[in-house]
């Protein structure tokens, strides 16, 4: 059954799906529509069950990671409420940003001119390329790694390669048990199109990897409304890995001549019936397996596009990209 809605373009078609998997489960949100949990200590998250931004509060200051729009003016609030709370300082003088994209970053002009703003090298070049007003560049930035000190506490900044975005970063807590990385690993939730709209395959595939390589128990993963565990990030690699065996599997299995003899000058046509029939083959075990265990995994359009995706990546990366021409 689907239920129509009508607005000024047009129906939209909204199917059900299955029902959200407990483990995949938000927050309790407050009135204005968000919650803000303790990690660690003095390292607190605010969620609107779709995004996710962090904060540190310390005697010098408050150091913001991340501030997406989705949360906007609640990221203020939400400092309020803990600072009052705890009878500390609520005036922000530190901003990191994880990457450039506007979703996680469009609400970072709300802090002022006074703030100090960090970010990779990569982040304040596409931040200037970009020039949106709603994203400030960061002054202060870094190649590989870089060590944050406000008010007593440490935080490690790190670089290690392309993955979801060219200046994605690994935001280290030491003092708090706690990893925060975004767009990569959605804790109790499949990645959405394209393993979350990734720019570099190879580099999303490895980077929980590098992600377990840090001693942590929470993990900020940037979406969704809980924080992950280490436990969370292992499901994500078995759901990637299936994909790359199953791509395998029906690379060597769907036989493309038939398909191309068919379709004779159109190769166009031949190409995505193709591709196509490879794609469905690798995701619907996948899409069957995750379904009820990550939630969207029945949102078939998620996996298959991530399966696309990593298939062409076998294929352009990995290579052989299709059998040498006798
Ligand atoms: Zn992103």
């Amino acid at each position: 059954m689907t239920s129509p809605a009508t607005g000024a373009t047009g129906a939209v078609d909204m199917p059900d799906y299955a029902p959200v998997p407990q483990s995949a489960r938000g927050a309790t949100l407050n009135e204005h529509g968000y919650h803000v949990g303790q990690v660690e200590r003095n390292l607190y998250w605010v969620t609107d069950n779709v995004y996710q931004s962090a904060f540190l509060t310390t005697d010098d200051g408050v150091v913001l990671f991340d501030a997406p729009p989705n949360i906007g003016h609640n990221i203020r609030r939400a400092v309020d409420e803990i600072t009052a709370a705890n009878g500390v300082t609520n005036r922000v003088t530190h901003m990191v940003y994880s990457h450039h994209h506007a979703d996680h970053l469009g609400a970072a002009s709300l802090f002022g001119g006074d703030v100090v703003r960090i970010g990779h090298e990569e982040t304040r070049r596409l931040l200037l390329r970009d020039n949106d007003p709603a994203r400030p560049a960061p002054e202060v930035t870094f190649t590989d790694s870089y060590t944050l000190e406000v008010g007593g506490e440490r935080v490690e900044l790190a670089w290690r390669g392309p993955n979801h975005s060219a200046d994605n970063i690994y935001i280290h807590f030491p003092g708090h048990d706690t990893l925060m990385f975004i767009d990569v690993v959605n804790a109790g939730w499949v990645p959405i199109y394209n393993l979350n709209l990734s720019d570099d395959v190879i580099g999303y595939m490895g980077a929980p990897d590098i992600a377990l390589s840090y001693p942590w128990r929470h993990f900020i993963c940037g979406h969704l409304g809980r924080l992950a565990t280490r436990e969370d990030v292992a499901v994500h690699q078995q759901y990637i890995a299936d994909i790359v065996a199953s791509s395998r599997e029906a690379l060597a299995s769907v036989n493309g001549a038939p398909i191309f003899q068919h379709y004779g000058e159109n190769v166009w046509a031949a190409v995505r019936t193709h591709l196509d029939a490879i794609t469905e083959r690798a995701a619907a075990p996948i899409i069957a397996k995750y379904t009820g265990v990550l939630g969207g995994a029945d949102i078939d359009v998620f996996t298959t596009t991530t399966t696309f995706a990593i298939m062409q990546s076998l294929r352009l990366d990995s290579g052989p990209s299709g059998p040498v021409h006798p």
